[in-house]
């Protein structure tokens, strides 16, 4: 199989705040070589890199919003978060937990640091990632599957060198527990010093990493830093990462591309603007129901 080498990497755009509750680096689609059209399926890449947040009295994060058209996967690596939604989905994610939430034909929800951090404060580091619908799933009804650290498929690698999460998709026989519903492969790698892992997907797949923990290697040739997102070309299979110096964790996304318009407005991403001002509408006359 061929190698596949290293498109672009990109250093973690300034943060700026989701609510008050979320410090984000907009990679997706806030850099322009990652563009929505691009990354599809992959629409949003939100991450709050490492931030300490103080204890208080008052939950941080954001209120009740709208979502339709596509799904939010929320994975916490420091801190907690609770949520709660209109379909009566909701619950707390804590580290190492994974939210996947489809907002389908259009949801409510809100999304608020957990009681206990928000008392205690402390770090916080947690990855957003919004997965787009296939047009004929838009209409899907809202679904959430709450994943815990514990239910993460893990695939031991050989020789000492870590374990790979598979949160959703298939890495070496194991497959995640997140059911998709187009093909999309979720993975946290977690090396330890020196530890090697390597991945294949195919050509057409739209394929990057984000390095959340330590400097890896990739391809044997290439450092990437903390908090770096790597692009891969579409040329290619394969690819290897190594952790450098320390242990590592890595975020490594892979995704069908849907080929479909895409036409995204705030929280609203269908085919076409008129589908867009019809989710207004829709959200506007209460037909996402209720939450308080
Ligand atoms: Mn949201």
């Amino acid at each position: 199989m061929k190698t596949k080498n290293i498109e672009k990497i990109i250093k973690p755009p300034a943060p700026h705040f989701v609510g008050n509750g979320f410090r984000v680096h907009g990679f997706i689609p806030g850099v322009p070589e990652l563009s929505m059209r691009r990354m599809d399926p992959f629409l949003i890449l939100d991450y709050n890199s490492t931030y300490y947040f103080p204890p208080s009295d008052e939950p941080r994060g954001v209120g009740v919003h709208p979502h339709k058209g596509f799904e939010t996967v929320t994975l916490a690596y420091k801190g907690s978060v609770a949520h709660h939604d209109s379909s009566g989905g909701g619950g707390v994610i804590h580290e190492g937990d994974v939210q996947w939430m489809t907002a389908g034909n259009g949801i409510l929800h809100k999304e608020y640091h957990e009681e206990n951090f928000t008392k205690n404060g402390g770090d916080f580091q947690m990855v957003q990632l919004w997965v787009n619908l296939p047009a004929k799933d838009k209409t899907h009804p809202p679904k959430y599957q709450s994943i815990t650290a514990e239910e993460i498929k893990k695939h031991i690698l050989d020789n000492d060198n870590g374990v790979v999460e598979v949160v959703a998709g298939e890495y070496k026989n194991t497959k995640g527990a997140a059911s998709t519903f187009t093909s999309v492969n979720l993975f946290n790698a977690n090396l330890k010093k020196g530890g090697k892992a390597d991945f294949s997907f195919p050509e057409e797949f739209t394929t990057a990493l984000l390095v959340l923990e330590g400097e890896i290697l990739v391809n044997n040739k290439k450092n990437v830093k903390t908090d770096h997102l790597v692009l891969f070309e579409n040329e290619g299979e394969d690819f290897s990462i190594q952790a450098v110096n320390e242990n590592a964790l890595v975020l490594v996304l892979s995704g069908k591309p849907l080929r479909e318009p895409i036409a995204a407005h705030g929280p609203f991403v269908m085919n076409s603007k008129k589908e867009v001002l019809q989710a207004f509408e829709d959200f506007n006359m209460g037909k996402f129901g209720y939450l308080e």
